[in-house]
């Protein structure tokens, strides 16, 4: 019986953002598509933290579907296809907000397959805003309440990361460089603009999108293979007591990631063709990073990519990171969804290693061929 306590009280600890090494994994589904009427539903959320994923196959010449197996995941909460842009907010990054007014870092980012409803849940719409709008406007209140406490100032810069080149998305120009000084990583002339009010920022941030570069192939469509970052800096100057002055900086990423389809493509034909042009560097070399950091490794392969390099002072160290993953619900989309689940539940299963032992699980990638590699080794052990 103390044994079976003990699994309840391990059950009931609230998982928290500000544990040390801590990726917070997140799932989210999105409702069936238009084009996806009348295909089966393979996703179903079970409980606030669990889901189960059915692989159908065809049972007869007239392609009636069969359930074959299914598969139970746990993540940190799962939402479904129901849950407003309020609940995955509040859920997954009202946190990381709070800890950031205390001068820390934090990052969120939404990953999964094209179409899947990572711009949406980042960004939303004007009725139903996403995570960036509601992060702002959730800072831009917790400031005010504040206010009495000393002086606030908020600058927001978003840009987009394709084919490792960095572009400014709120004045778009030139590709710009990147360069390392005492901050850190910064993209040289990289607006930095400051934001008074929530009202302002959702204009801002799609028109920014509008801005993101369109892949030739898919001339109606944001590119798949862009990443579009925005970094929210709140800075507080107040003067203490004995009259010094106290500065504090705090950083917010919030990323809506390229799709995640060719990087963790499953046929040798497709992830041949990633170990030519087509590699998504900055989306493998980022979750080499996450590898590294939730393995303890001392050393990150930050400046494999450009994603990386920007990133850097934003993830690992007391930074919190937290994942969403976006799938949908569609049987039509069954590969795309395991790929996301398997890849979000490694995300969290290397975090619990990490924390009785310091494991090495697989060799951190150094180069493309090895980040090729890595995926192959990654996809075996997840069958
Ligand atoms: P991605 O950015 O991953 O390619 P999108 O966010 O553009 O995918 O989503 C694809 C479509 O599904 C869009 O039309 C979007 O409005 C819709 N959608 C995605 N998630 C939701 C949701 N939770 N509720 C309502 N519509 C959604
Ligand atoms: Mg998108």
């Amino acid at each position: 019986p103390k044994q079976e306590d003990n699994v309840v009280a391990k059950k009931k600890k609230k998982l928290s953002l500000v544990d040390e090494n801590r990726i917070m994994v997140f799932v989210r589904v999105r409702p069936i598509a238009k084009k996806e009427a009348g295909s089966r539903c393979c996703v179903r959320i079970v409980n606030h933290c669990e889901v189960y994923l059915t692989e159908f196959a065809a049972q007869d010449d007239y392609l009636r579907l069969k359930r074959v197996r299914g598969r139970h995941f746990t993540f940190d909460a799962c939402f479904s296809d129901s849950a407003t842009q309020q609940e995955v907010y509040s859920t997954s990054t009202s946190e990381l907000v709070e800890s950031v007014l205390q001068g820390k870092n934090g990052t969120v980012f939404c990953y999964g397959a094209t179409g899947a409803g990572k711009t949406y849940t980042m960004l939303g719409t004007v009725e139903s805003p996403g995570v960036m709008v509601l992060a702002i406007k959730d800072l831009f209140s917790k400031i005010r309440t504040r206010s009495c406490d000393g002086n606030h100032v908020v600058h927001l810069s978003y840009l987009e990361v394709y084919n490792e080149t960095v572009r400014d998305l709120i004045s778009p120009g030139r590709p710009l460089v990147l360069r390392e000084d005492k901050q850190g990583i910064v993209a040289a002339g990289l607006t930095q603009y400051r934001a008074y009010s929530t009202d302002e920022v959702m204009a801002l941030l799609q028109q920014g999108n509008r801005n993101r570069t369109t892949e030739p192939t898919r001339a109606n469509e944001t590119s798949s293979r862009s990443h579009a970052v925005l970094q929210v800096m709140v800075e507080y100057r107040v003067r203490d007591a004995a009259m010094n002055i106290v500065h504090r900086v705090g950083k917010l990423s919030l990323i809506d990631l390229a799709g995640s389809e060719r990087a963790l493509a499953t046929d040798q034909r497709t992830l041949r063709s990633l170990e030519g042009a087509n590699i998504n560097r900055s989306l493998l070399a980022l979750s080499s990073c996450i590898n590294a950091l939730v393995e303890g490794k001392k050393h990150i392969p930050y400046r494999n990519s450009k994603l990386t390099q920007l990133l850097k002072d934003s993830l690992g160290g007391t930074c919190n990171t937290v994942m969403i993953a976006n799938i949908s619900p569609s049987n039509l989309s069954f590969g795309e969804t395991q790929n996301t689940l398997h890849w979000a539940d490694r995300a969290k299963e290397i975090r619990k290693k990490a924390s009785d032992a310091n494991e090495d699980l697989l060799p951190v990638p150094e180069t493309e061929i090895d980040q090729v590699k890595l995926v192959l080794e990654l996809q075996k052990e997840n069958r």
